[in-house]
């Protein structure tokens, strides 16, 4: 077939191909998506556990009020439905057995709401609230002052410059980096903390609002995406691996080379793997460019989730922050998912993120190390039985959130006339996670689409 100038072909079926993917077919593109695997999804997966009939996400994906993006891209393919969003922020933090102390927004306008849920978080004093107030304005400032200072320096120097005390840091501050940037507070940039906090505590005060998905992460987007692909006349093809390009005499991409032996031809290409797997797809001329070559130095840190299924519930809470112990966070799947298995009372997702200590054990030691914690600060579930876990290591969960990896992630306009990149590790501003890889998606899109005049 000859190929058209709205002839695209997308690398990769996670959240940033699939949402490049849905932006363009509906402005009358023909999209191929390849994706490798099986199934869609990427590192945000689900599937159906056989033994209790449960659906299991790869680890639990959280979503927030700010991710408008997402949200805009779940509209698009008619999912958004299948979200449950909290009203505000409300979050449990137990910070021993039993010891717990809520952060709930109150009822003023953002970004006044936040400092309703800081003044009455118990586990800190009257002066230490005081001062994480203080501290999250002089952020603020810093932010619209002095971005380029906040993108040398990691969270520990900035929580010494706003003069933030080691309460505050293993109550609030570090539980919110580690959550949202996936790495220790001492690497991670103070850059990407302070716009996590701008969009998601200094805004609207829906902005803030948890939001989660009620099916398995797979079932929220990955079919809806593919339809709306399909419906636009392009196709979505699953065990499609790409593995290199053919360019035309201009330097520009013709094909694209699958695995297989096949070779599929388009007018543009948009590339939303990770960043390793670029890797392997460019030719190695490109590497002398130091677009391409910055590449090289992004570092990546690792999740470890544990699925605990118990005889019994040992929560009524959605979720719950841990503080002080290797786990971090546990979602309620009972009350998280509308469709339940029948065969264990309780199911319970854990989280450790940037999870270098953790990563290289074995999965029966992690397990005990969520059980061990979980009974340490849930005295409801210090009798309960364990009927089965599974334990999922994402040793590459996430590019790191280092300053120099985060100096080093490249906009999605490349050097190749006709190549442009997508990924949750494109320069966004935000950590890599689920609104930047759609930000990133779309922005593809976008400059796809003004480069073709549509
Ligand atoms: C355990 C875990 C928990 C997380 N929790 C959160 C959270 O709470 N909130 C949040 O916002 N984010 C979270 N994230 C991050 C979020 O999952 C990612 O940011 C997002 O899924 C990345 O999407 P992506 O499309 O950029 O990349 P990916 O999902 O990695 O998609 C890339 C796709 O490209 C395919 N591919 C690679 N090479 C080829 C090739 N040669 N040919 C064809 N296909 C190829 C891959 O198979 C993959 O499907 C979490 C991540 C993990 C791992």
């Amino acid at each position: 077939m000859a190929v058209e100038a709205k002839d695209v072909v997308v690398i990769g079926g996670g959240f940033a191909g699939l949402s490049a993917g849905a932006a363009l077919a509906e402005q009358g593109f023909r999209v191929a998506v390849l994706e490798s695997k099986p199934a869609l999804g990427g590192r945000a997966y689900s599937f159906a556990d056989d033994d209790t009939g449960d659906f299991v996400d790869n680890g639990q994906h959280v979503l927030m009020g700010c991710y408008h993006e997402t949200l805009r891209f779940l509209d698009r393919i008619g999912a958004r439905d299948r979200l449950i969003f909290h009203r505000d922020l409300e979050i449990e933090m137990l910070d021993g057995p039993g010891r717990r102390a809520s952060l709930r927004t109150s009822r003023l306008p953002g970004p006044f709401h936040m400092s309703g849920a800081l003044l009455r978080y118990g586990h800190l004093t009257a002066g230490e609230r005081v001062r994480l107030i203080a501290g999250g304005m002089r952020m603020m400032a810093l932010r619209r002052r002095d971005r380029d200072g906040l993108a040398r320096m990691s969270v520990a120097e900035l929580m010494d410059t706003l003069g933030q005390g080691e309460r505050a840091r293993q109550c609030f501050w570090y539980p919110l980096a580690i959550a949202t940037l996936n790495d220790d507070p001492e690497l991670s940039s103070a850059a990407l903390l302070a716009e996590v906090l701008k969009r998601a505590f200094f805004s609207r005060r829906a902005d803030s609002a948890f939001v989660y998905s009620r099916v398995g992460l797979s079932d929220l987007y990955c079919g809806a995406a593919g339809k709306l692909i399909d419906r636009s006349g392009g196709v979505v093809a699953t065990r499609s691996i790409a593995d290199g390009f053919d360019f035309d005499e201009s330097g520009r991409i013709a094909a694209v080379r699958l695995r297989d032996g096949g070779r599929l031809g388009a007018a543009n290409f948009i590339v939303a793997v990770p960043p390793r797997n670029l890797l392997k797809l460019l030719p190695e001329t490109a590497m002398a460019d130091p677009f391409f070559s910055r590449v090289c130095a992004l570092q990546s840190s690792p999740i470890v989730c544990v699925h605990l299924w118990l005889d019994r519930e040992v929560t009524d809470s959605a979720f719950v922050g841990f503080i002080g112990t290797p786990t971090q966070w546990l979602f309620n799947k009972r009350r998280i998912f509308e469709r339940h298995g029948e065969r264990a009372p309780g199911y319970l997702s854990f989280v450790i993120s940037g999870a270098r200590k953790f990563v290289d054990r074995a999965n029966d030691e992690l397990a005990e190390v969520v059980v061990k914690d979980l009974r340490a600060m849930i005295p409801a579930a210090r009798d309960a039985r364990v009927l089965k876990a599974i334990v999922i290591k994402e040793k590459q969960a996430t590019i790191a959130p280092d300053p120099l990896s985060d100096r080093s992630r490249p906009a999605a306009i490349t050097p190749i006339g006709n190549l442009f990149l997508a990924g949750d590790w494109i320069q966004t501003g935000l950590p890599a996670t689920i609104e930047s890889a759609v930000a990133s998606g779309h922005a593809a899109a976008a400059a796809l689409a003004a480069r073709v005049g549509a």
